[in-house]
């Protein structure tokens, strides 16, 4: 299972160009138009990334991370990080420490640090000023007959009884709201817009609740909280933002964004709208993602099988690669998938440059070179990166007993199978040609070590006469290695669309049961012992792995970034072919 291609030591990656890292999208061609015809006058281009602070960050928010800066500084503008923390039920101080820590592992950097919650005061203010001219009234229904009032896609809704109340009768309710005197749930602050609309988002959308919930920065402070369409566009506005990015969900809420600052005339922030980042095999969404953590279906949200930031920085994913996947995979105007298999492939580009190379065996079986002689070692040079001269080379001890993988040794092969088995020759990877002679078995039956001779003549894993060994394999020496727990994941759901489920079933019932495999007692080179979390590597013919934060000296943890085979170069050498 740890490798497609076993014959061959050269199983490297096809290096795919690297992209530009800038995605070419219709979002740059409005920006440059806008900055050509100075529509902001000399204004800078400012946008914003506006999370709300209720979870960790998922491949999906990268992309809009990119959008947003990126497209920022190809203008010589700027982005405020905001947070759009108007929910104090699921928003926490974990949540925007870890979201500031993984814009900037993705390599950005903002403008300003902002809070919507900054603006609760103006916000504030501003509904007052609506109210006064008439915009704005508070209802009394609850929650559940402002449902029935909205109506339908085909029919339209039907005014509150509340609504013709007078401006004065209005501002006194919504003063009284602030000041805690009625329930959660008893009143609102709604639009007062057109309940005929044929947008429900401009049916008097709700602007204020009443919420009698300690929040994360204002603590006490609020009883009423403002909506998100409320919230949203006057926080843009209050930036100056120019050009504020999101997702196309929010199209159909666009009117209202703009409505909300033409009545209060305030600056002119503008909404775009981009194709989510949906990837096959991955759930991307942070409620889900949320339960997934609290009924403990992974190990939390940094879970090297988790699709969070955080969760592929552990596994060892790059920014320069998530970066380079984001522009490959595009910006449109309509939602699509894209493969998991193309993320992996830029993952394995960038990492195929920059891992060094290194020997373990995973699940080990004792070679005794019967004709090496007892208690001598020598040591072998290997590069550290074929890719890459100026990684250099390092040396390997051999040893007359190594350890190879069980994989590598069938007793009766297999037709075709060209690795060990008795009387077969075969390459130890920049050592020596070894031939199988027999094997040793313990009273059970089972296979304990296998014994060999060695060709010294082949040192360096070439034989002098030419001969020609189909199968070259991958070593540590028994005496020098170091243990080591490997991690093995595969994908988190087994569906290509986690939300394919029968009737009555869950996205979590697609989760696959076979995600995480555990591998104790591998054995590994022992240059390994010093590796660091920043280390990548690529342990020949098994994959790339980088040290997991769980390792203790002496009890070290390696998890698999990827293996080796790239089914994305394959699928794309179908399809061009
Ligand atoms: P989720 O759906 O995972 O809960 P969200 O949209 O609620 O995400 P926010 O914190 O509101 O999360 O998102 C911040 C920004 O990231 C928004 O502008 C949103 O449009 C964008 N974003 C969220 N998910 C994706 C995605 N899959 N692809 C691209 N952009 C995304
Ligand atoms: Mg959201």
């Amino acid at each position: 299972m740890t490798n497609s291609n076993p014959e061959s030591h050269d199983d490297q990656d096809q290096a795919a160009p690297i992209q530009d890292a800038r995605p070419s999208s219709f979002l740059r061609d409005i920006i440059a138009e806008d900055v050509r015809t100075k529509k902001y006058g000399d204004a800078q281009v400012q946008t914003r990334f506006p999370p709300e602070p209720n979870g960790y960050l998922h491949i999906g928010h990268a992309k809009a991370i990119c959008i947003d800066f990126g497209l920022a500084d190809e203008f010589g503008g700027k982005t405020n990080l905001r947070f759009d923390d108007t929910n104090p039920e699921k928003e926490e101080q974990e949540y925007v420490d870890s979201i500031q820590a993984d814009v900037r592992w993705l390599g950005f950097d903002w403008e300003r640090l902002c809070y919507a919650s900054d603006y609760f005061p103006q916000l504030y203010e501003w509904a007052l000023q609506l109210i006064k001219t008439g915009k704005a009234y508070v209802d009394d229904l609850t929650a559940d007959e402002i449902r029935r009032h909205r109506g339908t896609l085909t029919e339209p809704g039907k005014d509150s009884p509340y609504r013709t109340r007078s401006v004065e009768e209005n501002l006194d309710l919504f003063i009284r709201m602030k000041q805690g005197e009625f329930p959660d749930g008893t009143r609102v602050l709604r639009a007062k817009i057109d309940m005929a609309s044929p947008n429900l988002n401009m049916r008097d959308p709700v602007m204020y609740r009443i919420l009698h919930a300690t929040h994360h920065r204002t603590g006490d402070e609020w009883c009423i909280y403002p909506m998100y369409d409320y919230a949203h566009g006057q926080s843009d506005s209050l930036e100056r933002v120019t050009h504020s990015m999101c997702t196309l969900e929010f199209a159909d809420h666009q009117p209202l964004y703009r409505w909300y600052i033409e009545q209060l005339g305030i600056f002119p922030s503008q909404q775009f709208e981009f194709d989510r980042l949906n990837i096959t095999y991955t759930m991307l969404s942070k409620r889900k993602l949320l339960q997934l953590v609290q009924e403990n279906r992974v190990n939390g949200w940094d879970d090297p099988r988790m699709p969070t930031l955080c969760g592929i920085r552990r596994r060892g994913f790059t920014p320069e690669a998530i970066r380079t996947f984001v522009a490959a995979a595009g910006v449109s105007r309509t939602n699509g998938v894209t493969d998991v298999e193309m993320l992996e492939h830029f993952q394995r580009d960038d990492l195929n440059h920059r891992a060094r190379r290194a020997m373990a065996v995973l699940r080990p079986l004792k070679v005794v070179i019967d004709n090496y002689p007892e208690g001598q070692s020598e040591q072998v040079e290997v590069a550290n990166n074929p890719e890459d001269p100026s990684a250099g080379t390092r040396q390997v001890l051999f040893s007359r007993e190594l350890y190879i993988e069980q994989d590598d040794f069938r007793e009766v092969p297999p037709p075709k199978y060209y690795r060990l088995s008795p009387g077969k020759e075969v390459r130890l990877r920049n050592a020596y040609f070894i031939t199988a002679q027999s094997v040793q078995k313990s009273v059970d039956g089972s296979l304990v070590e296998v014994h060999c001779t060695y060709d010294p003549a082949s040192r360096g894993g070439n034989s002098p006469d030419g001969r020609k060994v189909k199968s070259t394999m991958h070593w540590v020496s028994a005496a020098h290695a170091i243990s080591a727990e490997i991690r093995l994941f595969d994908k988190l759901f087994s569906k290509p669309d986690p939300y394919d489920v029968a009737e009555g079933q869950d996205v979590l019932d697609n989760l696959n049961p076979n995600s995480l495999e555990i591998v104790a007692g591998a054995k590994l080179e022992p240059s390994l012992a010093n590796a660091t979390l920043e280390d990548r590597f690529q342990f020949e013919r098994v994959g790339y792995f980088c040290l997991d934060p769980d390792s203790i000296p002496g009890n070290l943890v390696f998890n698999r970034t990827l293996p080796l085979k790239d089914s994305w170069a394959r699928i794309e050498k179908k399809a061009g072919a």
